[in-house]
């Protein structure tokens, strides 16, 4: 008998794993505490993977193939992946092995280990869901000493011909990034998010619940946006399409009170399980483009596809060329704790209330919540890349590490020294301001450095700046920033470092 091991991101059914249904092969998945426990995750996240890893082995079965299922409250469940595999082994006399290629290095290196001690031959298969090898980023940046993203992104255009005129980009541009940067102010009307069709879920929420599983944020299967099927995900493209490119460019970087979602499609869960692939994602919005041109402007459909093929596909490559060591960057040499209303939304900031708020009722924040309000926060509090990791990683339900470490500590905490981004990514509240109403309502003025009353990421981005200067005196894109830090008269400095020293003690008063 073959066993083949299908893991909780692995649900690509178009895999041709599944191109036909073998008797004398049994496919394996299994809820593990391994995966629930090696970071405090988000209750929608453990519900999303187990409840779309449930779908799958019906699917799987429904097709006639072989699944053995190990659900978390099962008896004979080990909980971890060596000793349940073996266990399978035995029960099965299994005399091969398969595994398809994980997308996380921490399951690469224990299956690799594992299969070191088998007595049966083994073999690794590929995934069949990225649009790039593991290798390919870094055969392509070979001998640059920059890993500019737009190369990359140009790159992928052309490999797929993708927005592709000939040889030239379609509209005689590549980018459209600066058309992406409007300010959403209650128009254009954004529709509600789809809402997929969703098993009830209470029954799998109490397993968790009673296994003793240790998850943060809440739960309302009403407000459960998480496609869990290939044909939910496939409707939540169609969904995209229909109802929210035709203005995703322009709002990309959006922030409002009264919004979660503004026209972001959500469909990173989706992808990052492998339910749907990024070419037909692509391909799919292309193509419904093509079909309405009157409506929808190539600007917004340049900014999808360039996140999807360009920093999508891009972080990966970043994440196998620079792994293990990755993990342990701190080039900030940051080292405070990460403030406790993280984990509550219980801050007087408004901007971070919103949006942590957003992301622990469900599970969700948009991008320019994640880098320009949490992120930007953490990287001014000089937190611990570890702590802001941990974070990341457990309160998205899109959180798997290849594209959760190189977002958080590269992109949004330049702990890796300059690999993603070549500058920090800090704000004061002027740029907050200027893309959200946040500042509207908040306790705290935008306007001030000091002062009882005055915006906390003032004082501390000035801070930061001053307390990192050393790092950033050769690079060429601070040189702006520090010249503006060298134009702040000394006692004036001395006042804002004070009132930055105050909210960095105790941060969680603020
Ligand atoms: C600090 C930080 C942490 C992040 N952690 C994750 C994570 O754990 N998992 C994750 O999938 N994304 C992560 N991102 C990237 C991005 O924020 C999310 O992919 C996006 O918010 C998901 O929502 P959406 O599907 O509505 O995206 P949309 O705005 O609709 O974008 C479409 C798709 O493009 C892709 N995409 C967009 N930006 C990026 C990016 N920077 N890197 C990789 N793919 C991107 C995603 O697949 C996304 O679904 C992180 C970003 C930051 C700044
Ligand atoms: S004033 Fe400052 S703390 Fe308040 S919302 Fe604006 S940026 Fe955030």
């Amino acid at each position: 008998m073959k066993i083949k091991l299908i893991l909780g991101d692995q649900l690509n059914i178009k895999h041709s794993w599944f191109n036909q249904v073998d008797d004398e092969v049994i496919y394996v998945m299994m809820e593990m505490r391994q995966e629930t426990d090696y970071a405090p995750h988000h209750i929608q996240k453990v519900i999303a993977f187990f409840g779309a890893m449930r779908n799958f082995n019906i699917e799987l079965k429904s097709k006639g193939h072989r699944v053995q299922y190990l659900t978390l409250d099962d008896q004979n469940n080990k909980q971890n992946l060596e000793e349940n595999l073996s266990k399978i082994f035995k029960q099965h006399a299994a005399d091969s092995f398969a595994y398809l290629e994980p997308d996380e290095y921490r399951l690469d290196k224990q299956l690799k280990i594992f299969c070191k001690t088998l007595s049966i031959p083994f073999e690794i298969d590929d995934a069949e869901h990225f649009m790039t090898s593991r290798t390919e980023l870094t055969k392509f940046f070979e001998g640059k000493k920059q890993l500019i993203l737009e190369f990359f992104y140009r790159y992928m255009r052309k490999k797929f011909n993708l927005l592709m005129h000939l040889d030239q980009p379609e509209g005689g541009q590549w980018n459209f990034d600066k058309n992406n940067r409007k300010k959403w102010k209650g128009s254009p009307k954004i529709p509600p998010p789809f809402i997929p069709d969703a098993n009830n879920l209470l029954a799998l929420k109490k397993i968790i619940e009673e296994q003793g599983v240790k998850t943060i944020g809440s739960f309302d299967q009403e407000c459960f946006l998480y496609p869990l099927s290939r044909k939910q995900a496939l409707k939540q493209l169609d969904y995209f399409c229909e109802y929210l490119l035709v203005h995703f460019g322009d709002y990309q970087d959006a922030l409002h009170t009264d919004e979660v979602n503004l026209f972001h499609s959500r469909i990173s869960f989706a992808l990052n399980t492998k339910m749907i692939d990024p070419l037909e994602v692509v391909q799919t919005v292309i193509e419904f483009y093509r079909e309405n041109k009157e409506n929808i402007e190539l600007s917004q459909v340049e900014g999808f596809v360039r996140q999807i093929i360009g920093w999508r596909e891009y972080m990966r490559g970043i994440y196998w060329k620079e792994m293990p060591n990755y993990e342990t960057t701190n080039a900030l040499q940051n080292t405070n704790p990460l403030p406790e209303f993280y984990w509550t939304a219980k801050t007087d900031m408004n901007c971070l209330h919103q949006s942590i708020s957003n992301s622990l009722e469900h599970s969700y924040a948009h991008h320019i919540q994640r880098l320009m309000i949490t992120g930007n926060f953490a990287l001014l509090a000089q937190v611990h890349p570890d702590a802001v990791d941990e974070w990341y990683l457990g309160i998205y339900a899109d959180a798997i590490q290849w594209v959760q470490i190189t977002n958080t500590r590269g992109m949004s905490q330049w702990a890796d020294g300059g690999i993603v981004a070549t500058k920090p990514y800090v704000s004061a509240a002027a740029y907050i301001h200027k893309m959200s109403n946040y500042c509207d309502s908040c306790k705290y003025d935008k306007k001030k450095r000091v002062g009882e009353n005055a915006c906390p990421f003032n004082s501390l981005y000035w801070n930061f700046l001053d307390d990192k200067k050393e790092f950033f005196s050769k690079n060429n894109r601070m040189a702006m920033m520090l010249r503006l830090l060298e134009k702040i008269p000394p006692e004036d400095l001395e006042q804002i470092k004070l009132r930055a020293a105050k909210i960095l003690k105790k941060p969680d008063e603020f």
